[in-house]
């Protein structure tokens, strides 16, 4: 056989824990309370059928030929309208649109980071993003956002860029309150660092109004176009599609420029089929009328885990309810107890759970796991979480 590909050695270095859990969803029987996906029961079939039929009819010039490098104009347009507000006014030039978030975190590696680079990261931080940047090995620093004693300054000064989730973060749940998204503006206004705001999750607060976006606070003067510090990821993937892989950068027009320059070559375009179907889930409303039976649902799912892990698990772990989003993170209370051997011994008793080595940048936490609770009818979170505190014991008594 030829050479092995250069980028074998950064697999070699990936937690073989990931590729574990990431399989593990596949087998028949087991819960899997490990991924971060969205309940299949929201995707609205029949009217996405239409969109999608239309979209071929109706637009065949912007379908199915390749479409601009930064998008389709018009759904540009769109998101810039859909995130204009106060002082924070954007136009199509502020706008990239991506192959889902995950192309995003993979054109910010490409643009930003040099073999060694300094990364800010909220840790324990999103595992696409560790494994995106993986190839270019970064020194990680790392920011606890829910700790009062974070000193944003002394954080990013000299970064990069600083990597924030701070709706629901995935992997913790966790919010990141308003003062700490203050900091973190004033802190990229100072230093002069990208400031990353991942927000997959934004949309899902389950019990109070949204908190305000980085990227609006960062915004200085109202009415000139956005010229930040803020680099915002948004996508579909939560409240319409994940299959659509459609997602978009908002920044500043001169980042938007490199980015977009890096994507030309990474896929001359995002599919414009799927542009056109997401524009018109959004023009015509189908997206924001799907929202309140997706929050009705992930709160009924969200509470049903709660109460089971209220009543399985409570001499085994410590969690905080989360307000949103789709995850809870869960601290064993046995310091004994490592979880990468949890997530195996989970498997043997039929529940997949994510450990929290894999969200670490150095792959050395074992004291957490990360619990899913979108994916999962209420019954099966009860059957999961009573397997899992089965699991658990086991482990335990090794
Ligand atoms: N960022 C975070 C924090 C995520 O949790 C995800 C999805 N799991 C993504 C980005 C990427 O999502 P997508 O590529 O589906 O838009």
């Amino acid at each position: 056989m030829p050479q092995r590909p250069a980028f074998a050695k950064w697999l070699d270095d990936t937690n073989d824990v990931t590729a574990t859990f990431l399989a593990a969803g596949r087998i028949p029987g087991l819960v899997n309370l490990g991924g971060g996906l969205p309940g299949t029961e929201i995707w609205p079939v029949e009217d996405m059928t239409k969109l999608a039929t239309s979209a071929v009819a109706d637009h065949a010039d912007e379908t199915l030929a390749y479409a601009p490098v930064a998008g389709l104009p018009k759904l540009r347009d769109l998101i810039a309208a859909r995130y204009s507000e106060g002082d924070l006014t954007l136009t199509r030039d502020n706008v990239l649109i991506t192959a889902g978030g995950a192309q995003a975190l993979n054109l910010i590696g490409t643009v930003l980071l040099e073999e060694g680079s300094t990364v800010a990261s909220q840790t324990p931080a999103y595992l696409g993003a560790l494994d995106n940047w993986r190839p270019r090995q970064p020194v990680y620093r790392p920011m606890r956002l829910e700790a009062n004693d974070l000193d944003p300054v002394a954080a990013m000064t000299g970064a990069q860029f600083a990597y924030t989730v701070p709706n629901f973060s995935n992997p913790t749940g966790k919010l990141v309150n308003a003062a700490t998204r203050r900091r973190l503006v004033d802190a990229a206004h100072h230093t002069g660092t990208w400031l990353i705001e991942d927000d997959p999750y934004g949309t899902l607060y389950y019990d109070d109004a949204p908190m305000p976006r980085m990227l609006t606070l960062s915004a200085e003067e109202a009415g000139a176009p956005y010229d930040g510090p803020v680099i915002y990821l948004g996508t579909v993937s939560k409240e319409l599609a994940p299959g659509l892989r459609i997602g978009w950068i908002i920044a500043a027009p001169e980042m938007i420029e490199v980015l977009k320059a890096a994507k030309q070559s990474a896929d001359m375009c995002t599919s414009g089929l799927c542009q056109q179907i997401t524009h018109d889930a959004f023009a015509t409303g189908l997206a924001d009328d799907m929202l309140p039976n997706i929050l009705d649902l992930y709160r009924a799912r969200r509470d049903a885990l709660c109460a089971a892990m209220d009543e399985h698990l409570p001499d085994l772990f410590t969690w905080e309810r989360p307000t949103g989003g789709m995850f809870v993170w869960a601290t064993a209370k046995d310091p004994a107890l490592d979880t990468n051997r949890l997530m195996e011994v989970g498997l043997e008793h039929g529940v997949c759970i994510s450990p929290s080595s894999v969200f670490d940048p150095e792959g050395r936490d074992h004291s957490s796991i990360r619990i899913n609770f979108t994916y999962n009818t209420e019954d099966k979170l009860v059957t999961g979480i009573e397997r899992l505190a089965t699991a658990t014991r086991a482990a335990l008594a090794e």
